[in-house]
């Protein structure tokens, strides 16, 4: 299957021809092309995009949640596809991909409609003037998305973007392609105004390069590794565009004295392998206090050798592949790293499947691994990895946890297993990040706040921080008559 833009509502090439290879990461095979933009596309999904903007911003927010709620019905009618495509694009386990990124795309448009419905109008009375503010559109913006959660993030930015009367270039990754193809393919059968939405596919130094670039392009929301995002930000903010920067995360998983074994132990395991690792909310550090620390380790490596990392499509699988073979060469860097900080490896650190149905070899597949006994302050301990490894470190009071915690140049989530939920909420309100959970972790509600501190962004996503971020506030203030 192959990748074409999606400009003006019509699948096209580039401009130049220009293709790229599209590989299972799970097979190493190679499933399709991917069409390999530059500037000159850019160009002209830029002007699609300008000519739609007045009609599209013309129409109420109300009538704009009506075809988010049609998007997520054609998505949901295609749901199964959804999972096939991002299953076979990212080599992700298929039960994953259908409870994760299918169903959090189509939940991501049916939120940011429901949510419109109950927005109340903004007035602030004085004594003698009342105000009112508008939000306007900003007109055309940027969507620039990374391969872990390919439809999940890219719909986590359509939908506010559309709602508040914007039209879009986006720009899913160039390993990922083919569930942005399908959201445009379902804009096409609903019959959404052609040009509202359009997608340029390609590598990120040419076709991202051109959006962030792009003079008429008002806002960038990104999406990826913190290195990108500096040059994101370099890039885009001189130009004065409205900048949204997500970028990676090194988290901690914190676990008390008082913690409910049984379920610290499966919450690290949830948050430290959830799709391989590849996740910025992953917990890949674990702290644990003394106390407990070697029981619960060898309860960790008991649930870790446990997980079946085998073929994506397989029922029995929980880590498939990872995103690609060079990705995986440098998680493994990690490994050897660690090995030469002086870790041990509890589990893991290999290539081998574990499950039932042993696959092709020329899959991106690493079991999942624990590493112990490092520094906390270590490379190993405080780079994102990106992958299904986790660190095991131990504290012996809350101070010294925070301390660790806050030890990385990250800060964009983590979580506290505790039975004293005072205790863990005092604690959660010293680490320096954007999102704590308590006895939980990725439980998630739209609504919130999402995003984080130092170097894991700028900006926060989620409710009315989307809708703010996506739109111009304009405060019209009306001075009373005398009379
Ligand atoms: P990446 O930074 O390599 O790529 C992200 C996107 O940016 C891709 O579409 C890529 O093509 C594009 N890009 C690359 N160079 C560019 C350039 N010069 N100009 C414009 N665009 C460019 O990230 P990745 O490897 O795709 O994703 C993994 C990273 O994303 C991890 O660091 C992870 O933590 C992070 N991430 C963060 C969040 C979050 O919400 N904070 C969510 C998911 C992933």
């Amino acid at each position: 299957m192959n990748a074409l833009n999606f400009i003006d509502g019509v699948f096209v090439d580039a401009v130049d021809g220009k293709t790229l290879a599209n590989v299972n990461p799970a097979t190493g095979q190679e499933i399709g092309t991917i069409a390999r933009s530059k500037k000159a596309d850019v160009e002209v999904a830029v002007q699609a995009a300008m000519r739609s903007r007045k009609d599209w911003a013309s129409r109420s927010m109300l009538e704009r949640a009506d075809w988010l709620d049609r998007i997520a019905d054609g998505l949901e009618r295609r749901k199964e596809e959804i999972a096939q495509r991002e299953s076979r694009d990212t080599g992700k386990p298929l039960t994953l991909a259908r409870r994760v990124d299918a169903q959090r795309s189509i939940d991501n448009f049916r939120f940011f409609a429901d949510f419109a419905r109950q927005q109340e109008p903004e007035v602030f009375e004085m004594a003698d003037a009342t105000n009112i503010v508008h939000r306007n559109p900003i007109g055309v913006v940027g969507l620039i998305t990374p391969w872990n959660l390919p439809l999940y993030l890219l719909s986590w930015k359509v939908a506010p973007a559309l709602l508040m009367g914007n039209t879009i270039v986006a720009k899913p990754s160039e390993m990922t392609p083919l569930t942005a193809a399908l959201m445009c393919e379902v804009a096409s059968e609903i019959g959404l105004p052609s040009g509202v939405i359009n997608v340029v596919h390609g590598y990120g130094p040419e076709v991202g390069q051109a959006i962030l670039e792009h003079p008429s392009i008002g806002a960038i929301s990104f999406t990826g590794g913190t290195a990108t995002g500096r040059h994101v930000a370099a890039t885009a903010a001189p130009l004065f565009k409205k900048l949204s920067l997500e970028l990676g995360g090194k988290n901690a998983t914190i676990v008390l004295d008082d913690a409910d074994l049984d379920e610290a132990v499966s919450g690290a395991v949830r948050a430290g392998f959830t799709n391989g690792g590849q996740v910025c909310l992953c917990g890949s550090r674990i702290l644990v206090h003394q106390s407990i620390a070697d029981e619960f380790t060898q309860r960790l490596v008991v649930a870790v050798d446990a997980m079946v990392c085998g073929p994506p499509e397989d029922a029995s699988t929980q880590i498939g592949a990872l995103i690609s073979i060079e990705h995986l060469e440098k998680v493994e860097s990690y490994i050897e790293l660690g090995v030469e900080e002086g870790g041990t490896i509890l589990t893991g650190g290999t290539r081998e499947m574990t499950g039932p149905v042993i696959a092709t070899n020329a899959g991106a597949f690493l079991r999942p691994t624990i590493i112990d006994g490092l520094d906390h302050t270590s490379r190993t301990s405080t780079e994102e990895i990106f992958g299904p490894i986790v660190t095991v470190h131990r504290f012996d009071s809350d101070e010294e946890a925070i301390e660790m915690a806050n030890s990385t140049e990250y800060g964009l989530a983590g979580s506290i297993w505790s039975t004293n939920i005072d205790r863990a909420h005092a604690l959660a309100q010293q680490i320096e990040t954007g999102i704590i959970w308590v006895n939980t972790w990725l439980h998630r509600d739209l609504r919130t706040p999402f995003g984080g501190v130092k170097n894991s962004g700028v900006g926060r996503e989620g409710g009315n921080w989307s809708l703010g971020f996506f739109s111009e506030p304009l405060n019209v203030c009306i001075k009373h008559s005398q009379e």
